[in-house]
């Protein structure tokens, strides 16, 4: 975490019959506050597959292996090897001396935790061996205790991130939902979405994703908006096209920060006048936030699966007779390049050229 060496847990004396709700506990403390993965020695593919299926969910590569062999683990260099016992040498007195040592040998820390009675050679292996108190507690509450500690409090920042998104409510619950890549295919093919469509949001992703990773825009968010956005052409290819995707991804219960994307990505946007006037839904649909924008111009500057230029674009809606909306489109483009600092035109030509 936070550009620090590896954090890995060895969880020695699993018995999968009593263990796994502990264990898979242990498992996750690991995955929230930081570590990398774990080591159980005995086989459990159940709790392999439980963790894959949050980590599909919440985010983050954590891995678990399980059905090895504790001792070549505890072996592995270049780690400092922690040992969790209520027998060791309090936290409060070990914590600075482990820090001191992670910083002069580079190492990363391994954190050996028990089930059952935990073997000598554990004890002897290990370069510290800790207890967080000298009272019996839960190998949980231990570990969360001295995770917290070497990462400074850093994990409470929630920085994993993945597709399920817990928004924080004082009451009540709320989960956002950002699709990745694959899923967001799934329902784009799930809708029925012709290749000619796909081939579209693919371009207009890759541009989009392009154009976000060189300015502070969620990457998730534009991916997701990017290749949605035209959701609403399964069902019609009209002005309300974009209403009508929004409305399939309400249903769908996908983050609004994505349906709003969806619904504010034709043109540069729709004010509410003009919005009354092609008989949508009357409200405002120009884009707002980064992602909103970055979206929307992205599809400006992608004709069926080609980049095109911005001069390109404004001579075609110029031919159509919509200049207003040309000159809507040029200022969205000034407005991302000034928040960003960004060459569209170069961004679009680097990925032209490959
Ligand atoms: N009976 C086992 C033994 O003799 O080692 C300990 C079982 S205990 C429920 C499971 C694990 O919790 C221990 O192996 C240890 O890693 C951790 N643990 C329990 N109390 C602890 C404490 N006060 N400080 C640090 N770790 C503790």
């Amino acid at each position: 975490m936070d550009g620090k060496k590896d954090i890995e847990i060895l969880r020695i004396g699993h018995r999968p019959e009593r263990d796994k709700r502990i264990t898979t506990h242990v498992a996750l403390t690991a995955r929230a506050f930081g570590a990398s993965g774990i080591y159980i020695d005995t086989k459990d593919p159940a709790i392999e597959e439980n963790i894959e299926s949050v980590n599909r969910n919440f985010g983050g590569k954590f891995f678990v292996r399980s059905g090895i062999d504790p001792k070549d683990i505890a072996s592995k260099k270049g780690f400092l090897k922690i040992h969790l016992t209520m027998y060791g040498m309090p936290l409060k007195d070990t914590i600075g001396k482990i820090k001191e040592s992670q910083i002069k040998t580079g190492n990363g820390i391994m954190i050996i935790v028990g089930a059952e009675k935990v073997p000598f050679w554990a004890y002897e292996m290990s370069d510290f061996n800790v207890s967080v108190t000298s009272q019996p507690i839960s190998e949980v509450s231990a570990l969360a205790i001295l995770m917290d500690r070497l990462n400074d409090g850093k994990e409470l920042e929630n920085l994993i991130t993945g597709m399920r998104r817990i928004i924080p409510m004082e009451r009540g619950k709320k989960v956002d939902y950002i699709p990745d890549g694959e899923e967001c295919l799934l329902i784009l093919q799930r809708n029925n979405a012709s290749q000619r469509l796909l081939d579209h949001v693919f371009m207009v992703e890759r541009l989009a994703t392009r154009i976000a990773s060189s300015c502070n825009a969620n990457i998730e968010v534009v991916r997701a908006g990017a290749m949605l956005h035209d959701i609403g052409r399964t069902v019609t290819n009209g002005i309300d096209h974009a209403v009508k995707g929004a409305e399939i991804l309400r249903t769908a219960k996908i983050s609004e920060d994505i349906v709003k994307i969806v619904e504010r990505h034709t043109g540069a946007g729709i004010s509410k006048d003009e919005a009354e006037k092609l008989g949508l839904p009357v409200k405002d649909y120009t884009p707002v936030t980064l992602e909103e924008k970055i979206v929307a111009q992205a599809d400006n500057l992608v004709s069926g699966n080609k980049i095109i230029t911005l001069e390109e674009v404004v001579e075609n809606y110029k031919r159509k007779n919509l200049v207003e909306a040309a000159n809507k489109i040029v200022k969205l483009n000034e407005d991302i390049e000034k928040i960003c600092g960004i060459n569209i035109k170069e961004i679009s030509q680097e990925l032209i050229h490959g």
